[in-house]
């Protein structure tokens, strides 16, 4: 291409690109004129760096049409995509992205099919999941009853099996869910049933925003992230009056809901003959408002992804299955996130005003995005914590955190980690030089580092542990590509800590080269370990214990916790918390929560991570402002003890006061608190950029309320943006700081 208009041309590269097109970087260099005739695309050449993957694309709008157009050869067929849609990384084996080296390779295409893909002015060029009903993946019912279900008739029966208030198993995109109709009180019931015993919110899927806002508040920024091709769940406000069974989501301010992202979710939803997207009169014919979309797996176990697996392992939970042939080579969960953080959000030192969003799960739809760093780099493996698992690759300029694994504490979980990470090495072509791993000897994720004996160029591939609150902060310096010194603040449940406590309430001062703990929340036992995690009543003991000594037990009455769990239970506890072999010592930020909430009778059993938690951030009111007294121990590390906070709560809670108040109080004061300590860790180190992260700042009212106080004081704060702050972000810290040290020559601590 030579000439004048050359301007037009990269405008047109810059703004005329198709939907999915990704420009990573534009570079121009001047070049004598050689007398070019016309222009052309030729196909790549190998350029040494690495081939992008794309992530699943939710079905686009043109595919819906003709899916809902009567007179399409694609009408009702469950599996129509174009270039612009469609699977992608779930299906992928190896790059480059060619149909043969996908989960396709098994279809031959029909000849209508193939001129699409072979036309360049077709929407489906290159389209490599291309297929239609005569040539492509088919779905089937089993159900008993069914036997010759034909696979037109297979979605019809589905749906009149969910109206019945059936539970069905549905082959998804990433993995099976399991469905049922969400409004139908005794189906949820039974699912929660037989699904699992905990609390957790189960997923909705609803056919449009409207239907989402007969039960929530949407915000328009919530409104473009449920809609937005990558379809993420998104935490939603419930609203009040009428609603859903209380099981979908049972104590919780919020209910987690998604768009359906593939044809066959659009035709669970859409009755025969209707259009999509539907004419205000059809939007209420949809045969759900709401279905429960939960992932279909055994409580803790990765999702199940073949069909096999699934009549094996979902068979005593589902009445029947809707599955297809098409195979799931990498299975990838439901991406999780919530909109709700205040001001704007900067990466790399570009500030976007955006949809103040955050994930909670980075998953399906974003993975295996990468994510920039600064300046080219070596290969690295972070191998995340144990709770909320990832793993992140680097390779030359760029960070690549893998799909959400899940708790590794099974051996499924950890052939999961295994074989996604060997996929994503071999679609990168990633060969590390360094693993960076979770210092907790416990973690399974630490003993698979441990045991692997790779190599990288002959030589043995290095491994550094690194802490966990460490590395919590490093996954925010990644994303800002900061290398200098911060003041990290690390909040989260647990952690392990240098000392071999259980940390968790951390301000660090750290940088590439390492860290130093310059502050934290006082020690607390936490009495029977992990016990106490559970059954956070017991840690609310603990804290009486602390702070009121040997007036505990009164203290314990007066709250009504002997009253609840008996007087012998309160005593028991309250010595085991004075015994060192049975109480390890925490200084977690997410206990104190559990004890406050505990204490108020909000939730005293933990039958997910987080839960009592955020029971008790579900009661704040927005216009108190008072706070209760904490004391700041300012010694090096400061310390921040919630002794004389917890007998005030307790004086409230003789008075009667509001549960709703007495919460906000507390996270009023812990904000004080933080804000204060990083004020004297400033000072004391002149530094004044500030990190934070940790699962507990999945707390909005506490990760606006500090923020807003720090940057009033002329600080920088940042948080994450590309990852979420939870130990799903670990991963992303560990390599990072691995990766620098090794730029910059220094391997060591
Ligand atoms: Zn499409
Ligand atoms: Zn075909
Ligand atoms: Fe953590």
């Amino acid at each position: 291409m030579e000439g004048n208009n050359l301007g037009i041309f990269l405008e047109r590269v810059r703004t005329g690109s198709p939907p999915l097109a990704k420009i990573m970087s534009i570079d121009i260099s001047p070049e004598p004129c050689r007398g070019f005739s016309d222009f052309e695309i030729r196909e790549s050449t190998e350029t040494g760096s690495f081939t992008l993957v794309s992530p699943d694309i939710s079905v686009c709008d043109d595919c819906l049409a003709e899916m809902t157009d009567r007179n399409d050869r694609r009408y009702r067929y469950p599996f129509i995509n174009c270039t612009n849609c469609g699977p992608r990384f779930s299906i992928t084996r190896s790059v480059p992205y060619d149909r043969p080296h996908t989960t396709m390779s098994v279809f031959q295409m029909c000849s209508d099919c193939e001129a699409e893909y072979r036309d360049p002015g077709n929407r489906r060029f290159h389209a490599q999941p291309n297929a239609c009903s005569r040539c492509g993946p088919q779905v089937s019912l089993l159900a008993e009853g069914e036997p010759s279900c034909t696979a037109e008739d297979a979605v019809p029966k589905t749906i009149k099996l969910l109206k019945e208030g059936k539970i069905v198993a549905v082959k998804g995109l990433g993995g099976f869910h399991i469905a049922c109709d969400a409004a139908n009180k005794d189906a949820v019931e039974r699912l929660r049933e037989r699904k699992r015993k905990n609390n957790k919110p189960f997923a909705l899927m609803a056919p449009c925003i409207a239907s989402i806002r007969k039960f929530c508040h949407i915000s328009s920024e919530e409104e473009i992230l449920l809609a937005s091709p990558r379809r993420p769940i998104v935490l939603l406000r419930k609203r009040e009056g009428l609603s859903l069974p209380e099981m979908v989501s049972p104590a919780n301010r919020y209910l987690a809901f998604m768009l359906p992202y593939t044809p066959l979710h659009y035709l669970l939803f859409v009755r025969d003959g209707m259009s999509l997207p539907p004419s205000a009169e059809e939007e209420a014919e949809f045969h759900f408002d709401a279905l429960v979309m939960t992932s279909g797996n055994l409580s803790e176990e990765p999702v199940v992804i073949e069909n096999p697996e699934a009549l094996s392992k979902l068979g005593a939970m589902v009445d029947a299955f809707l599955v297809h042939d098409r195979d799931i080579f990498s299975r990838v969960d439901d991406s999780v996130v919530r909109v709700g953080r205040e001001g704007p959000r900067t990466i790399h030192g570009k500030t976007f005003e955006d949809a103040g969003f955050f994930f909670i799960r980075r998953s399906r739809g974003y993975v295996p995005d990468p994510i920039p760093l600064v300046g080219d780099g070596p290969d690295v493996l972070g191998c995340g914590a144990d709770v909320k698992n990832t793993f992140t690759l680097t390779k030359g300029g760029y960070a690549i955190p893998g799909q959400h694994i899940g708790d590794m504490e099974n051996y499924e979980t950890l052939r999961f980690f295994e074989e996604s990470l060997g996929n994503l090495m071999s679609v990168y072509r990633a060969h590390p030089e360094a693993v960076a791993f979770d210092l907790h000897p416990g973690y399974l994720s630490h003993q698979w580092a441990l045991r692997q004996e790779m190599t990288c160029c002959g030589r043995p591939v290095t491994k550094h542990g690194i802490q966990h609150h460490y590395a919590h902060v490093a996954s925010v310096m990644a994303e800002k590509g900061i290398t200098a010194k911060v003041i990290g603040v690390a909040f989260d449940g647990s952690g392990y800590g240098d000392d071999g406590t259980l940390w968790g309430g951390e301000f660090l001062v750290a940088d590439i080269t390492g860290f130093q703990r310059a502050g934290h929340i006082d020690y607390v036992p936490l009495p029977g370990g992990e016990m106490a995690i559970r059954e956070p009543w017991r840690t609310a003991l603990s804290y009486l214990r602390k702070a009121a000594g040997k007036e505990a037990y009164d203290c314990a009455r007066s709250a009504g916790l002997t009253d609840k769990f008996g007087k012998a239970a309160v005593e028991t506890i309250l010595n085991i918390a004075g015994q060192k072999s049975f109480s390890p010592l925490s200084s977690g930020a997410g206990r104190v929560f559990d004890a406050v909430s505990a204490l108020l009778g909000v939730c005293d059993r933990n039958t997910f991570e987080g839960e009592a938690a955020i029971a008790l951030e579900s009661l704040l009111l927005d216009r108190v402002r008072e706070e209760y007294p904490v004391n700041i121990v300012f010694s090096d590390p400061f310390r921040i003890d919630f002794s004389i906070t917890f007998l005030s709560i307790l004086e409230d809670i003789g008075k009667g006061e509001d549960k709703r108040v007495i919460s906000t109080k507390f996270h009023n004061s812990v904000i004080s608190s933080v804000t204060r300590v990083v004020l004297g860790v400033s000072r004391m180190h002149n530094v004044s950029t500030v990190v934070m992260s940790g699962g507990v700042f999945q707390n909005l009212y506490l990760l606006n309320g500090v923020t807003e106080f720090l940057r009033a004081q002329d600080l920088d704060v940042y948080t994450n943006d590309l990852v979420p702050c939870n130990d799903a972000g670990i991963s992303l810290g560990q390599a990072y700081i691995m990766r620098e040290r090794i730029k910059s020559g220094s391997r060591s601590e």
